[in-house]
């Protein structure tokens, strides 16, 4: 029945896989196997992809599936201990199905809930936020009552938007259809030259001229032209866009039409993260109601011949997507292997069409601008950072959210602004940004100074900052795609190396190797996954050495593992344990 709800089209595999997930409860091999007879695939290939997204699960999972937000701000509000309570409520082994097969708690990364936290994802569909212990323990009961999680208390479900600064952006609704009818009343030559003017650049972190890349993108030949949106924010410490999606929805897809007009596109994709699956019936009612207003759909605001639509494609729990080529491999259906560039996707991407892809702030600064004109936004923020830039500020302050701010504003506004005190570091665009130490604060947050997508993690002086880089350095080496040596390799060498650091056998051998990795990753990685892996490192090295000194066990070398303790299988196999078969006895 679901099959037949799709065209045949290898290209949907991961909606049907999915959805067959949300029927069945997990991909069982029969099902894999049909699902590849039914769309041409290989019953390999098929497997290929559901073994890829963290969300799919190839093996049977509880009926209950809890995946505990595993960002350090999740850490610094004590999730860890919450999750260890909630297993030992429930008798179970984290990353272990119960024995009754009732229940999986893990952890999973980062789910865009930071002002929230500690936060949970159940059985993908649900989030539950501001975790305590009596919520843990009363859930706990609930699931050994077998309560179906829709029948839990509401409250429990709440999500706040907590926007805490306004500007521009995040001040007033988006009047649905006024950015539009003013593009149309431009033209679209006039419209791009309004965003042009404007000086928008990118919003989800490489700062790329807005403007500038819609122009190569319409100047592409091809077929047809798509308009993509990436919401797909996956960076730990992000969640701007989850709030933009549930209250500026009208201005996202707004500034899709836009750019679809001015490209002469006439299919869209939104790419929402996996973990924001609860918005997506929200959504769905929100495109229900613009085609009802003759906002999408065919002659759009009566233009002949102006016809667009936009479909929403759920992701599955992979961060490597939130980069642009390999979130079109996703659109396409198969694993989210960042692909090779050039050709980037603006002349070849989805199904080989020039394809514009901008992240969810940049398509809402679009519609502003559309509606208001490119003047009135380059007059905000300096020269080379026009606009506002929505931070998602969370961890050590007393008022975590949403804060809306013309770019160039310094770091110690926000901090002052969100109620920060005694502030030892801030975690600038996430773990593959900036740290920044006291003596920067004055820094200002723009392109030229300290660029960012938006994450703002603050850490007191009571935080030790070689474990928030430890931290992230197990996010990065769990996130690799594997698809590149250097970055598959280098970042489950860099975990070894911290956790060595962390367990007190390091030495300043173990720096210079990290160093090292740090050199090699940045230079031989393929994409901007492995070469910001060590970013995190690098900066607590060189801005809070102490941190990492206080771990050295010796000066020169120590070693990594103990090679006698590795010799026991083999004493073992050989039956001998006497004196000589032991390493310190020998000379
Ligand atoms: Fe995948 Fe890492 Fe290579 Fe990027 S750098 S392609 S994430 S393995």
């Amino acid at each position: 029945r679901l099959l037949a709800r799709y065209p045949p089209d290898p290209h949907a595999l991961l909606q049907i896989l999915r959805e067959l997930q949300a029927l069945q409860g997990w991909l069982a091999p029969d099902a894999l196997g049909q699902v590849a007879s039914e769309l041409g695939l290989t019953l390999a290939q098929v497997q290929g992809v559901a073994g890829f997204y963290r969300f799919l699960h190839t093996r049977p999972v509880g009926a209950y599936r809890v995946l505990f937000s595993d960002n350090v701000t999740d850490r610094l509000l004590g999730s860890e201990a919450l999750l260890a309570d909630l297993c030992q409520r429930l008798g179970v082994v984290p990353g272990q199905l119960s024995f009754d097969g009732l229940v999986s708690v893990e952890r999973t990364s980062c789910t865009g809930l930071c002002d929230q936290g500690p936060a949970l994802l159940i059985n993908h569909h649900q989030v539950l936020t501001r975790l305590d212990p009596a919520r843990v323990a009363h859930m706990a009961e609930l699931i050994r009552a077998r309560v179906p999680v829709p029948q839990w208390p509401a409250a429990w479900f709440e999500v706040q938007d907590n926007i805490r600064r306004a500007d521009v952006l995040l001040g007033a609704p988006c009047a649905p259809g006024a950015a539009l009818t003013q593009s149309l009343a431009r033209g679209a030559d006039a419209t791009l030259a309004e965003i042009k003017r404007s000086n928008l650049r990118g919003r989800g972190g490489a700062g790329f001229a807005t403007g500038l890349k819609w122009e190569l993108c319409r100047q592409a030949p091809g077929t047809e032209h798509i308009v993509v949106c990436n919401a797909d924010e996956g960076e730990p410490g992000t969640f701007k866009d989850r709030v933009l999606l549930s209250r500026q929805a009208d201005a996202v897809f707004e500034g899709m039409t836009v750019a679809a007009h001015v490209l002469g596109a006439r299919r869209g994709f939104l790419y929402l993260r996996g973990e924001y699956r609860f918005l997506l019936e929200p959504l769905q009612a929100v495109l229900q109601r613009r085609r009802a207003e003759q906002l999408l759909g065919t002659h759009i605001l009566g233009q002949a011949g102006f016809d667009f639509d936009i479909a929403i494609h759920v992701g599955a729990g992979a961060y490597v997507c939130g980069e642009e080529s390999a979130l079109i491999e996703s659109l396409e259906g198969k694993r989210g292997t960042p692909r090779i560039r050039p050709p980037f996707p603006a002349e070849h991407g989805y199904l080989g069409h020039p394809t514009l892809v901008n992240n969810v702030e940049t398509f809402c600064a679009v519609a502003h601008i559309a509606q208001h004109g490119g003047a009135l936004w380059a007059g905000i923020g300096t020269p080379k950072s026009t606009g506002t830039k929505i931070h998602s500020v969370s961890g050590d302050c007393a008022r975590p959210g949403l804060y809306e701010y013309p770019l160039g504003t310094p770091v110690s506004r926000l901090l002052a602004d969100c109620g920060a005190r005694d502030t030892q570091a801030v975690q600038v665009g996430g773990p593959s940004g900036v740290c920044l130490a006291a003596d920067e604060f004055e820094r200002r947050i723009a392109f030229e100074d300290v660029p960012t997508a938006g994450a703002f993690m603050v850490f007191d002086r009571s935080r030790d900052m070689f474990e928030v880089a430890r931290g992230f350095a197990h996010f990065f080496a769990h996130e690799s795609c594997g698809f590149c040596t250097p970055c598959r390799v280098g970042t489950a060498l860099l975990v070894k190396r911290m956790d060595k650091l962390a367990g007190g056998h390091g030495s300043r051998d173990d720096l210079d190797v990290l160093f090292e990795l740090d050199r090699l990753l940045h230079s031989t990685t393929h994409c901007g996954l492995g070469a910001s892996a060590c970013n995190p490192l690098r900066d607590t090295v060189l801005k809070f050495r102490p941190a990492y000194e206080q771990r050295l066990q010796s000066l020169d070398f120590e070693p990594g593992f103990d090679l006698d303790a590795e010799l026991s299988i083999a004493r073992r196999m050989t039956g001998r344990d006497d004196a000589a078969a032991h390493l310190e006895n020998r000379t």
